[in-house]
């Protein structure tokens, strides 16, 4: 099997003419089949392949002789005279077949959670939908009702659910358009019932804003939650029967109460959110953001 280095990322991948699975880059173009073709271990010794690939990734223009481009050229004309729309096309195929398997494990796994999250081709649409179902969920089982649902309660479900919707997204390989200000009204409108007059929704957004803004910039601009529920729910996803749902359950609690402290204190006495805060470094104190589920 032919080794050849993705001429975009660097990464090491078999066959110059294929695609590639780190970052989803196909070569087309004449130029990018001649480097794809000329970066094998046909014309350079593997341990030079991954140097050449170390230079990709730290971002080096790499550049070939002219003569050597030019010996290659009749090759890779052949090549996309004979094969480009095949190739191009399976490509598309196996990377479509592989996007529907990611999607029908997410589904099943929001199944195994109780989780119903409606079908649709579009996958911003499925990703909202199921991020919003999931803190949805979350709320249900921390005893938010509809009817006691707070302010905070459900900025802190929208924070939840903009950090599940961009983790569904990534493992979809789709980009969501910017959240804040799209996502979360979206999500939280679509948990009121319906018919409410515009002037009490005006008023309840009124009422809510502050503190979502506050807590947003408390949770969301934190890498270490981003990445904290991401990897519950990652771990959730590929384990629905494990404890992954308990955990965010938990995480979610956490996050309430903290929103809670915002909405009392004014934001200014504030320890779990400064400790949230100060944890993105380093040497900081780490937040423990999944404790003991009580049995
Ligand atoms: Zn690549």
């Amino acid at each position: 099997m032919t080794v050849a280095v993705c001429v975009r990322c660097g990464a090491r991948k078999f066959g110059a003419f294929t695609g590639c699975e780190s970052c989803d880059f196909f070569p087309k173009t004449e130029r990018d089949l001649i480097y794809s073709l000329a970066f094998t271990d046909h014309h350079f010794p593997v341990s030079e392949l991954d140097r050449i690939g170390r230079d990709i990734r730290t971002g080096q223009t790499l550049g070939l002789p002219k003569e050597q481009e030019d010996a290659l050229r009749p090759a890779v004309k052949e090549q996309m005279r004979m094969f480009g729309a095949v190739l191009a096309g399976a490509w598309k195929k196996d990377r479509a077949e592989k996007k529907n398997e990611t999607r029908s494990r997410i589904v099943a796994a929001l199944r195994a959670g109780g989780i119903n999250v409606a079908s649709t081709s579009n996958d911003i649409q499925f990703c909202t939908n199921a991020a919003a179902q999931i803190a949805l969920a979350l709320m249900k089982r921390n005893g938010v009702t509809q009817e006691s649902a707070t302010a905070e309660a459900t900025v802190v479900g929208g924070v939840v659910a903009v950090i599940a919707a961009e983790h569904l997204t990534e493992r979809l390989g789709c980009s969501l358009e910017p959240v804040v200000g799209g996502l979360v009204p979206a999500i939280v409108a679509s948990w009121l019932p319906p018919g409410l007059p515009a002037a009490v929704l005006d008023e309840m957004r009124a009422r809510a804003a502050p503190t979502t803004d506050q807590v947003m910039r408390t949770y969301r601009e934190s890498p270490q939650i981003v990445g904290k529920v991401s990897q519950v729910l990652a771990g959730w996803l590929a384990d629905p029967a494990g404890d992954g749902l308990t955990r965010l359950v938990s995480f979610f609690e956490q996050i309430l109460q903290s929103a809670r402290v915002v909405r009392t204190e004014g934001g200014k006495k504030i320890d779990s959110s400064g400790a949230v805060r100060s944890s993105t470094t380093s040497a900081a104190p780490v937040l423990d953001l999944a404790p003991a589920w009580p049995a």
